[in-house]
């Protein structure tokens, strides 16, 4: 499982993170909701270990192991997958291209051996055909020029390569359109499994429509402040968070 405990975190010495507990187990699918500047994202940076996030207190493990201890591609290894707001656009890199590398990189990480071309090829085809992702996109230059809807394909199908164990997704305002969105609910509930577990962090409740999550928490200030099940999310969309802003000061 993925484990969080009393989280601190600093952004430039602003504490963000305030003391954050959240445990995910295999086959659960738990969603984060909450005001604007509560520090969804900065969780999920830190989760991710971008730079300049820093942790200051309390620990995260990923089956039991200290996650701060690895680096990006070991975290990465060990099954953990991110997917932001704003994916990483890559010129001159065709998004193929950047699959294999990431795909590989996870294997020898995992000290198997790399995927030979056509053994890629006939994995990334089967999972692309599923999503609907042509041969041409995938020659394209990852996420450059691509529309939303595409950005959000290209994620799924980066996800559905990899098999994570554990899928940490930010859609915090990131202005989705509803096909975006849906393309994101299929893709998750596709790969929900028994040994896989999601942490969904959104501020709308309308992907938590497509995406029913079994657990939904309240962060308010840089904490969990409130968990319950999926109707919480319904009661958020219809009071709104103002419970919740000034919470947990
Ligand atoms: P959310 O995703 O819930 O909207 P964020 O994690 O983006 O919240 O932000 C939480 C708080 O941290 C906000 O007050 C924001 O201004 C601050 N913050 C985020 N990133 C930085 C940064 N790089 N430098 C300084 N403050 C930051
Ligand atoms: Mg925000
Ligand atoms: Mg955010």
């Amino acid at each position: 499982m993925l484990e969080i405990k009393n989280l601190h975190a600093s952004v430039e010495d602003n504490e963000i993170l305030k003391g954050l507990d959240l445990v995910i187990k295999p086959g659960e699918v738990h969603a984060i909701m909450g005001p604007n500047g509560s520090g969804k994202s900065t969780l999920s940076y830190v989760l991710a270990g971008k730079e300049d996030y820093e942790v200051t207190e309390g620990s995260a493990t990923l089956d039991g192991e200290d996650l701060f201890e690895l680096e990006a591609d070991e975290r990465a290894a060990k099954g953990l997958f991110l997917a932001f707001q704003y994916p990483l656009e890559i010129p001159g890199v065709a998004t193929m291209t950047f699959l294999k590398a990431a795909l590989n990189a996870q294997r020898r990480a995992r000290g198997e051996g790399e995927l030979s071309t056509p053994e890629f090829m006939k994995q990334v085809r089967e999972k692309a055909d599923g999503l609907g992702i042509s041969t041409e996109m995938l020659k394209r230059a990852l996420n450059v020029g691509f529309s939303g809807g595409e950005k959000k394909r290209n994620e799924i199908l980066q996800m559905a390569l990899l098999e994570p164990k554990y899928c940490i997704l930010d859609e915090t305002d990131s202005g989705l359109d509803i096909d975006a969105l849906k393309i994101v609910a299929e893709g998750v509930n596709a790969l929900r499994a028994k040994d896989r577990g999601f942490l969904v962090i959104t501020h709308y409740q309308r992907l938590l429509d497509h995406i029913v999550p079994d657990i939904v928490h309240v962060m308010s200030k840089g904490r969990i402040v409130r968990t319950g099940g999926p109707e919480l999310a319904h009661e958020l969309e219809a009071k709104g968070y103002a419970d919740y802003v000034g919470a947990a000061a």
